[in-house]
Order: structure tokens, then C-alpha cells, then sequence
């Protein structure tokens, strides 16, 4: 257990309590707004390319700045909302947050436990378990990052994810490994491979190719360890040029397809 949660608490715990504790019961979530209920001021400067965010609380000035230079608006709220979390979690000491912190999802660092209070602030769960009913795609989880939620696309797959019946999995790849990897709790392979393989398409853009812009089929021990030889499963990837990385989005057919399948 982190040293900050109080027992029995997640970081989601502490979003949704603040979402009650303020009354907000509406969407898109106004970040910048509960951070000024809070007494934290909102900045927009130009920062170093290394630091999304910056948590100020110790010394004259409080609040938050905001990097200019990160051109997504949606990342700039999700980051927003990260910052808002370290306040709430973390006892409000001073954060400078990379943008690799941004998408740090290890359920153990302070940086990961920011990230999953912003989930939950920007995407209620009363909100999103409609939405994860829907079949899970790409169009789908970019249409709910861009419009609905108005946040970033990895933790909209993310939260998708984790809300969804779907058997389906969303993970983050740099040239070297598979950083991380969220799985609902129906997909059948449990254990990802740690090298980006060959056989991937995400592999591709890390060789100057272009990406597909649909799921494609491909061998599902490509991406897991556990996955027998004569398993596919399908394959969204999306390229994301200033991080280095790649977020895909993995689906296979549920055993009732496959029964369905082999009646006809
Ligand atoms: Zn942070």
C-alpha cells in the first residue's frame, strides 16, 4: 500500500469524494474550476519540454502552471486534474510532472495514483458505465477522449477498460518495451510480452512505416506471452510522435462469438 492512501482508500476514492464534496454532477468536468474551488490558481507558461505540469504549494505562490508548449487541449485538463490529485493524495507538497508521469500507470507511484484520481474526477464512473458498454474501438475511445470527456486518449482507453464487459486491452509501447498494458476483465491472455514484437503493427512505427487506420488481425502471442500459437487477436495502433510511443488497442471474440461461429 502507497504511504499516502489512507487505508481502504483508492485514488479514485478521493476524486469521487470530491466530486460529491462540490456538487458536480455534470459533464464535460470543469478542471480548472475545481481547482480554484480549492484555492489553486491555473497558468498556462511555457515550461521546459520535460515538465506537462507543475504543483506548487510550499512556497509564496500556489496553484498550478500549466505547459503552454503541450499542444492537445485535452491533455492540458488531464493534466489539470493530475495536479489536482497530487493536492488532494499527496498532502499537498510541491510535483513538477513529466510527461512520462502523465502516462505512468503502475498502481504503486504517487505519479500513477495522480493519474488514476484524474480518471475518475474527469470521467465518473456514474458517466462512463454506459459508454463502456459500447463495443470497444478506436473511434469509440477517441470520440469519448475528444467530445465527451474531453480528456486524453490513453486514459479514456484506459478507463474504458476497466469499466467494460468487452473482452479487449489497452497498451503503451516505446521502441524498446511494452511499458504497460490495462486488460478488461474478460480478456482470456494475461501476461504481455516485455519487447515490442516484430509481428506487431505498433512495431511498425517505430520502423518509419505508416499505421493502419483500422484493427487489423494479428497473432495474439505477439503481444502475450500466454497466448497459444493459433490465437489472433485484433490490433488498433496509434502513433504518438511527440512521446515516442505507441497506444494500441487489442480485442478478441468472446466464447459466445465463438460458439455463435461455429453454430452457423
Ligand atoms: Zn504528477
Amino acid at each position: 500500500m502507497a504511504p499516502w492512501l489512507e487505508q481502504g482508500r483508492s485514488a479514485g476514492f478521493y476524486a469521487r469524494e470530491l466530486l460529491h464534496e462540490l456538487k458536480i454532477n455534470a459533464l464535460p468536468i470543469d478542471p480548472i474550476g475545481i481547482a480554484s474551488a480549492l484555492g489553486l490558481g491555473v497558468r498556462e507558461q511555457p515550461l521546459s519540454s520535460g515538465c506537462d505540469g507543475l504543483l506548487l504549494c510550499t512556497g509564496r505562490v500556489k496553484g498550478i502552471l500549466v505547459n503552454q508548449r503541450v499542444e492537445s487541449q485535452t491533455r492540458k485538463r488531464f493534466t489539470v486534474a493530475h495536479e489536482i490529485g497530487h493536492f488532494r493524495i499527496h498532502q499537498a507538497r510541491d510535483f513538477s510532472c513529466q510527461p512520462q508521469a502523465l502516462l505512468s500507470w503502475d498502481e504503486r507511484h504517487p505519479e500513477a495514483e495522480a493519474n488514476e484520481f484524474a480518471a475518475e474526477l474527469m470521467m465518473p464512473e456514474q458517466f462512463f458505465k454506459g459508454d463502456a458498454e459500447r463495443l470497444p474501438s478506436m473511434p469509440l475511445l477517441t470520440e469519448l477522449a475528444e467530445s465527451k470527456y474531453q480528456t486524453s486518449l490513453t486514459s479514456t482507453g484506459i478507463r474504458y477498460t476497466k469499466l467494460t464487459d468487452e473482452p479487449c486491452a489497452v497498451t503503451l509501447a516505446d521502441v524498446n518495451c511494452v511499458r504497460w498494458m490495462v486488460r478488461s476483465r474478460r480478456f482470456p491472455f494475461r501476461s504481455k510480452v516485455s519487447k515490442l514484437s516484430e509481428n506487431s503493427y505498433a512495431w511498425d512505427f517505430f520502423q518509419g512505416r505508416p499505421l493502419l487506420h483500422r484493427p487489423e488481425l494479428v497473432r495474439a502471442d505477439s503481444w502475450f506471452a500466454d497466448a497459444p500459437e493459433s490465437e489472433f487477436v485484433t490490433e488498433h495502433s496509434i502513433g504518438m510522435p511527440n512521446l515516442g510511443v505507441v497506444f494500441s488497442l487489442l480485442t478478441c471474440q468472446t466464447q459466445e462469438e465463438d460458439d455463435f461461429d461455429s453454430e452457423r
